[in-house]
């Protein structure tokens, strides 16, 4: 019996859920020299992977975590960056894993952070987020903590790996808040729990949450063994709708809605969603220019989400943290990209100038380079006015290490008969989802629901 387009099958087995991670790459080239462009960018936002270890086995992790890495920074070598990171003018630090918590030194980290005047933020899982660690983090000097919720309960288990992750995420934000720590909330759309986002907003909503972040699933790390998580180009539509109708109740309940820059672009509710963005609409892709990604055993790339054996630009154990940013060809590339480095549609596009593909990390974990991004509203709109969608098939399986990728063909096509005429009415009225989508539901709730009892209380890393 083949199965709906979004019921989640069981998790392959095909791969070790968590590696042990490749030691971190070291003695990499850099220019002789920085340039003017190299110095007028700064990095005024990192993003830290403090470990790699997590007590979570989520099934769609870019880093496929769980272990440490063999080689993390030692606490010396982690003062060491924070002394680095506040000379270079970083305004912000977002602490990130596997679980940045899991760290015995984590708090020290942070403490020093806060010190500096840097704000100091972080995103976590919630596992095992407990109100003394809340304490302690208010203490530290958190300003912000995002929490990562996925969907209703059994969604959010089947997508964590673990049974209890959803209470757990839940009971974690009520700490927080109990020790007066703002907290915001972050959520991964995939395939299957695209028709539950806009209830899990409510939720969030409910549970006193001051933003709300929301990204889609790309298939880097364990998401690229399994493209059944993945949307499909053409679900754009429904995506921006779903966002549409939450940006709306979002604004009664004066909540701030921060669509990932994976979340694209230029459609009809692009101010709407955009409008206070520095340029009122999406830019281009910042990493390199005011963003800043850092692997816990130094390892420098332009955005934490980049592919690690592509983007490292270097390390801190060989380099400093200015050289690594001004004079590593792997973090310049945003600088010195130009339309004629985009390709496929988006090299002709009206907004190539001002998007330039939009964000690098989706274009490349899909397709392998960067300069054509199919998830992207404008273009969907386009293909959906000559009754054409695009969709992607799987050509080359990841590695199997963390922050790899595997490589996808895009297939241009025509929409299916029976929804072309709904996918017209959706993108005109943004209610509703495709008729596949909703078929798919109520039988994925009812295979979680079923499922749920067979789920681990603790992640299982082998
Ligand atoms: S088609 Fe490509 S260049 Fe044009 S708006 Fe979309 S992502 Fe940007
Ligand atoms: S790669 Fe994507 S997520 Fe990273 S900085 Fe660029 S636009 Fe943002």
């Amino acid at each position: 019996m083949t199965q709906p387009d979004n019921v989640l099958p069981p998790r392959p087995r095909h791969l070790p859920i968590a590696p042990k991670a490749e030691p971190g790459l070291r003695r990499l080239p850099l220019a002789g020299e920085s340039r003017p462009v190299d110095q007028y960018w700064r990095p005024l936002y990192a993003v830290w992977e403090l470990t790699l270890q997590c007590d979570l086995a989520c099934r769609h992790c870019g880093s496929r975590a769980g272990r440490a890495r063999p080689d993390e920074l030692s606490t010396e070598e982690a003062l060491g960056l924070v002394q680095q990171m506040y000379e270079m003018g970083v305004k912000e630090v977002t602490l990130i894993g596997g679980e940045a918590y899991l760290r015995p030194d984590w708090l020290d980290i942070a403490r020093a952070i806060a010190a500096k005047g840097i704000e100091l933020t972080m995103t976590t899982g919630g596992r095992n987020l407990t109100v003394e660690k809340a304490r302690a983090m208010k203490e530290a000097g958190f300003r912000s903590v995002s929490v990562s919720v996925d969907g209703l309960e059994s969604m959010h288990d089947a997508l964590r790996g673990v049974r209890g992750s959803w209470k757990a995420a839940v009971q974690s934000i009520k700490n927080l808040k109990a020790v007066g720590i703002p907290v915001s909330a972050n959520t991964q759309i995939t395939r299957p729990g695209l028709t539950q986002i806009e209830e899990t907003f409510e939720l969030l909503a409910e549970s006193g949450i001051h933003a709300w972040q929301v990204s889609q699933t790309v298939p880097m790390g364990r998401a690229a063994d399994e493209p059944e998580l993945l949307l499909e180009p053409y679900q754009v539509l429904e995506t921006m709708a779903v966002l549409y109708r939450i940006k709306k109740k979002a604004d009664r309940a004066k909540i701030r809605i921060w669509p990932g820059n994976d979340i694209g672009y230029f459609g009809p509710y692009e101010t709407m969603l955009r409008g206070s963005m520095p340029r009122g609409h999406m830019s281009s892709c910042g990493a390199g220019r005011m963003t800043l990604g850092i692997e816990a055993n130094g390892a420098i790339k332009g955005c934490p989400s980049l592919p690690t054996k592509d983007y490292t630009g270097g390390n801190l154990r060989d380099d400093s943290l200015k050289d690594i940013w001004e004079r590593s060809d792997k973090l310049r590339f945003t600088r010195d990209r130009t339309v004629e480095d985009l390709w496929g549609y988006c090299r002709d596009c009206y907004y190539a100038d001002e998007c330039r593909a939009g964000c690098s990390w989706t274009s490349h974990v899909f397709l392998g380079r960067i300069g054509n991004n199919p998830y992207c509203h404008h273009r969907v709109l386009e293909f959906l006015r000559e009754g054409k969608r695009e969709r992607m098939v799987p050509r080359t399986p990841p590695e199997g290490q963390p922050f790899d990728y595997g490589i996808f063909d895009i297939v241009v096509e025509d929409w299916p008969a029976d929804e072309l005429a709904q996918a017209r009415r959706l993108a005109d009225t943004a209610e509703g989802f495709l008729l596949h989508t909703e078929r798919a539901a109520a039988e994925l709730r009812a295979r979680f629901e079923a499922r749920a009892k067979d789920m681990p209380e603790e992640a299982v890393h082998e």
